[in-house]
């Protein structure tokens, strides 16, 4: 392509509602237009990567047997209504009504069409497994679209459905081998990233993990391992359970076995009873109150108890009580429902309350603990004793001990998630009664797993990880340009005519940009900082003297080679 016909306006000023460098980079290089919050208009650079990193997923998926199709993209409500979701997915699912009065919904997600799809064909265990996937636009109302493509209402998915006979094949079939080639495919696209846990399942067995590009402007946070490979969510992560002070030093010591009810006059926080009772806050049992909301206005109280060194994690709260949300609660509340703030425990509570304790508790003979009764505390309370429910609830900490390698320490990273595998198994199958029949004719819901990657929001990410502060770096798969031409000054006839020639020569086997503009040169060069193109090759004044220059876009480096060897040196540097 020649920049002079291209249609590629780049533009010096900053947005002002851009904040993030990929942003900024993807407006200022001309790759995609604003044209209202999170929706984007795709410019011919936008598409080139837009369709690089397309091209990319598409061949990994074909490799290891996913079948491609295009759903419509207005989907009618009836089976979001089957699935139960109408109702309960929030306002980022755009309804809308036909001039019949007849409802649809824009597909913010596939999984009612795509279970449609196959209940209307596959009817026997002998069809299966299955990996069916689109690349095709969504859309979802988010509240808050911002950072450019990181985060829009209209955006370009991967999303991909697989259907199993059993479990067995769900996981090995599906979820693994998926997971295997996302790795591919963010590997081909030059990224480093993280596989992380996205549910506190068993160490390594997960049923959902998200991939995450590491970068300080990703908006999750994760906790990796800096020994081994564990990665998780941080409403996931999990860590080993930390040793008891008095096993690490013996100078710690314990409270005392069921020593009894203890007056403790208005000692009610932590870090009283600590001082209170000269005792590390491990052995204090710390009761976290909240209301949690449930479907139809349910509400109830529910308390949950970690060790007082701990703090709760309210995600894996909220799931432990399997609540839609937590919301906090105020002392009039908990003294209306019979409990006494600051000395509440898991002991002779009231009825109708809900109380969770965290799992690394479990078997804890002496803790000292609320009695539920004004000024008392129980200390030595045996949890044994006392039949709990264990869930796992703690925020891990920066430094904690890895459950995995049990070895490593962990810590906090930032991520951004482009892409997430999930075992599904049948919540969506059986609602929507989509069965097939197994080996001995019974008739049963399809297990099926989901997986999404965000291709648009990868554009984002690419520059979020690779850029300086000229403007993006393209990896080398997806760059829109492998080779920028600069020619310095189009008037000089032996520098537009060396150009023309490389361009013709390199462009029979790359993807090569020639700027044959009327400009200066050194408003061609930081165009080409803003185009982020991996190399150029500089066409100046030295060709006189038989030279020209290469620049390597990521360290900004320039070398001088012989004009007959600049088209073998480029060819190394771009296989
Ligand atoms: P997030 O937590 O970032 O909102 P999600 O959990 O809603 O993501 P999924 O429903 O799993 O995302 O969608 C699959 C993929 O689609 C995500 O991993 C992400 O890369 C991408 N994605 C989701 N929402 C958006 C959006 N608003 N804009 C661009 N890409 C998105
Ligand atoms: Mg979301």
């Amino acid at each position: 392509m020649k920049f002079s016909e291209a249609f590629i306006f780049t533009s010096k000023d900053v947005p002002s509602e851009a904040t993030l460098a990929s942003h900024i980079y993807l407006l200022k290089g001309g790759f995609i237009q604003s044209v209202g919050a999170g929706l984007y208009n795709f410019l011919p650079l936008g598409k080139k990567v837009l369709d690089k990193v397309h091209a990319v997923a598409k061949e990994e998926l074909d490799k290891v047997g996913c079948q491609e199709v295009e759903l419509a993209f207005v989907t009618p409500s009836e089976f979001w209504q089957e699935s139960g979701r109408f109702e309960k997915y929030g306002k980022e699912l755009l309804r809308f009504k036909d001039r019949k009065d007849a409802e649809f919904v824009l597909g913010p997600t596939h999984e009612e069409m795509m279970v449609n799809l196959v209940r209307s064909y596959v009817k026997s265990y002998k069809q299966l497994p299955i990996n069916l996937y689109q690349i095709k636009t969504k859309f979802r109302d988010e509240i808050r679209p911002r950072f450019g493509l990181m985060r829009g209402r209209e955006f370009l998915m991967k999303d991909g459905y697989s259907f199993h006979k059993d479990e067995e094949s769900m996981i090995k079939d599906g979820f693994n081998k998926m997971e295997e080639t996302y790795s591919n495919i963010f590997k081909r696209l030059g990224l480093d990233f993280r596989v992380v846990e996205a549910d506190s399942g068993a160490i390594g067995g997960s049923g959902s993990k998200e991939f995450m590009v590491l970068a300080d402007s990703g908006e999750d946070t994760i906790v990796v391992c800096e020994d081994c490979e564990y990665g998780a969510n941080i409403e996931a992560a999990v860590r080993a359970n930390p040793k008891a002070p008095h096993e690490a030093n013996s100078e710690y010591e314990r409270p005392e076995m069921n020593f009894g009810k203890f007056l403790t006059p208005n000692v009610k926080t932590i870090d009283e009873l600590a001082e209170f009772f000269k005792i590390e806050p491990y052995y204090l049992l710390k009761v976290v109150a909240k209301k949690a909301l449930y479907d139809d206005g349910v509400e109830k109280i529910a308390l949950f108890g970690i060790r007082g060194s701990d703090e709760l994690q309210e995600v894996k709260a909220c799931n432990a009580v399997d609540a839609n949300d937590l919301v906090d609660i105020n002392d009039e509340e908990l003294q209306e429902a019979g409990l006494t703030p600051g000395f509440m425990g898991p002991k002779d509570l009231p009825e109708d309350i809900l109380f969770v304790a965290d799992n690394q508790l479990k078997g804890e003979i002496a803790t000292i603990a609320g009695a539920n009764e004004v000024d008392y505390h129980y200390v030595g309370l045996n949890l044994v004793e006392l039949g709990l429910e264990y869930k796992d609830l703690v925020a891990v900490k920066e430094g904690d001990k890895c459950a995995r390698c049990e070895n490593g320490k962990l810590k906090y990273t930032k991520g951004i998630e482009v892409g997430h595998i999930f075992q599904l198994g049948d919540r969506y199958s059986a609602p929507m009664k989509a069965e097939f029949l197994d080996e001995n004719g019974k008739s049963k819901p399809f297990l099926m797993g989901t997986y999404g990657i965000g291709i648009s929001r990868l554009l984002a990410a690419i520059i979020e990880q690779n850029h300086d502060d000229r403007g993006p770096i393209w990896t080398k798969e997806s760059t829109p340009f492998d080779l920028e031409i600069i020619v310095s000054n189009i008037k000089k006839e032996e520098e537009l005519n060396l150009g023309e020639s490389l361009y013709k020569e390199l462009g029979k086997d790359f993807d090569v940009l020639l700027d044959d503009r009327k400009e200066r040169f050194g408003f061609k060069i930081s165009d080409f900082e803003l185009l982020g193109i991996p190399y150029a090759i500089i066409v100046g004044k030295k060709v006189k003297d038989g030279l020209v220059e290469i620049v390597n876009r990521k360290t900004l480096e320039k070398e001088e080679v012989a004009v007959d060897e600049v088209a073998n040196k480029i060819r190394e540097y771009l296989v």
